[in-house]
Protein backbone atom coordinates (compact mmCIF):
# COMPACT_ATOMS: atom_id res chain seq x y z
CA UNK A 1 0.00 0.00 0.00
CA UNK A 2 1.42 3.33 -0.66
CA UNK A 3 1.85 6.13 1.71
CA UNK A 4 0.84 8.69 -1.11
CA UNK A 5 -2.17 9.01 -2.58
CA UNK A 6 -1.95 8.58 -6.40
CA UNK A 7 -2.67 12.24 -8.67
CA UNK A 8 -6.10 11.94 -9.99
CA UNK A 9 -5.94 11.23 -13.88
CA UNK A 10 -7.86 14.42 -15.02
CA UNK A 11 -7.28 17.19 -12.02
CA UNK A 12 -4.03 16.25 -9.76
CA UNK A 13 -5.72 16.03 -6.68
CA UNK A 14 -4.30 13.18 -4.85
CA UNK A 15 -6.99 10.81 -4.31
CA UNK A 16 -7.39 7.08 -3.18
CA UNK A 17 -10.63 6.57 -5.80
CA UNK A 18 -10.58 4.73 -8.98
CA UNK A 19 -11.93 4.32 -11.99
CA UNK A 20 -11.32 1.56 -14.24
CA UNK A 21 -7.48 0.83 -12.70
CA UNK A 22 -6.60 4.99 -13.36
CA UNK A 23 -6.64 7.57 -9.66
CA UNK A 24 -9.58 9.80 -10.87
CA UNK A 25 -11.28 11.91 -7.48
CA UNK A 26 -14.82 11.84 -6.47
CA UNK A 27 -15.36 15.45 -8.07
CA UNK A 28 -13.78 14.37 -11.38
CA UNK A 29 -15.72 11.45 -11.42
CA UNK A 30 -19.15 13.12 -10.49
CA UNK A 31 -18.17 16.03 -13.53
CA UNK A 32 -17.78 12.87 -15.69
CA UNK A 33 -20.94 11.76 -15.26
CA UNK A 34 -22.93 15.37 -15.57
CA UNK A 35 -21.33 14.76 -19.12
CA UNK A 36 -22.10 11.60 -19.73
CA UNK A 37 -25.72 12.30 -18.76
CA UNK A 38 -26.15 15.96 -20.54
CA UNK A 39 -24.70 14.22 -23.61
CA UNK A 40 -28.12 11.99 -23.45
CA UNK A 41 -30.04 15.15 -23.45
CA UNK A 42 -31.23 16.56 -26.25
CA UNK A 43 -29.31 19.44 -27.97
CA UNK A 44 -31.04 22.65 -26.92
CA UNK A 45 -31.27 25.85 -29.53
CA UNK A 46 -30.38 29.44 -28.44
CA UNK A 47 -33.60 31.28 -28.30
CA UNK A 48 -31.72 34.32 -29.42
CA UNK A 49 -29.79 32.72 -33.04
CA UNK A 50 -31.26 29.33 -32.86
CA UNK A 51 -27.39 28.13 -32.75
CA UNK A 52 -27.29 24.20 -31.27
CA UNK A 53 -25.99 25.25 -27.87
CA UNK A 54 -22.98 23.36 -25.99
CA UNK A 55 -23.10 21.61 -23.00
CA UNK A 56 -20.94 22.92 -19.95
CA UNK A 57 -20.36 21.84 -16.60
CA UNK A 58 -20.49 24.92 -14.16
CA UNK A 59 -20.27 24.50 -9.84
CA UNK A 60 -21.36 20.47 -10.51
CA UNK A 61 -24.57 21.24 -12.81
CA UNK A 62 -25.23 20.96 -16.62
CA UNK A 63 -25.92 24.64 -19.08
CA UNK A 64 -26.43 24.74 -21.83
CA UNK A 65 -24.13 27.84 -23.83
CA UNK A 66 -24.57 29.35 -27.11
CA UNK A 67 -21.36 29.50 -29.13
CA UNK A 68 -22.76 32.78 -31.36
CA UNK A 69 -23.87 34.78 -28.67
CA UNK A 70 -22.20 33.21 -25.38
CA UNK A 71 -25.85 33.23 -23.70
CA UNK A 72 -26.23 30.70 -21.07
CA UNK A 73 -29.76 28.81 -20.81
CA UNK A 74 -30.32 27.18 -17.68
CA UNK A 75 -33.14 24.29 -17.04
CA UNK A 76 -35.47 25.41 -14.58
CA UNK A 77 -34.02 22.74 -11.93
CA UNK A 78 -31.10 24.08 -12.66
CA UNK A 79 -31.53 27.34 -11.67
CA UNK A 80 -32.76 26.60 -8.32
CA UNK A 81 -30.17 24.06 -7.57
CA UNK A 82 -27.47 27.02 -8.53
CA UNK A 83 -29.08 29.29 -6.17
CA UNK A 84 -29.43 26.65 -3.52
CA UNK A 85 -25.78 25.07 -3.20
CA UNK A 86 -23.28 27.86 -4.00
CA UNK A 87 -22.75 31.54 -2.79
CA UNK A 88 -24.41 34.30 -4.78
CA UNK A 89 -20.64 35.63 -5.89
CA UNK A 90 -20.22 31.83 -7.44
CA UNK A 91 -23.75 32.94 -9.13
CA UNK A 92 -22.54 35.99 -10.48
CA UNK A 93 -19.10 34.57 -11.98
CA UNK A 94 -21.13 32.07 -13.57
CA UNK A 95 -23.92 34.77 -14.82
CA UNK A 96 -21.32 37.37 -15.63
CA UNK A 97 -21.42 38.79 -19.08
CA UNK A 98 -23.93 36.22 -19.96
CA UNK A 99 -27.81 36.47 -20.45
CA UNK A 100 -29.62 33.95 -18.90
CA UNK A 101 -32.37 32.42 -20.50
CA UNK A 102 -35.91 31.83 -18.63
CA UNK A 103 -37.86 29.01 -19.14
ZN1 LIG B 1 -9.85 15.17 -10.14
ZN1 LIG C 1 -27.13 32.56 -29.14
Amino acid sequence: MAIFAPKCDRCGQRTRHEEKGRPLCEDCMQKMQLMLDAANENVHLCPVDSAAMQKEIAHMIVIDKCPQCNGVWLDGGELSKLTHDVQADAIMAVTRGYTIGMP
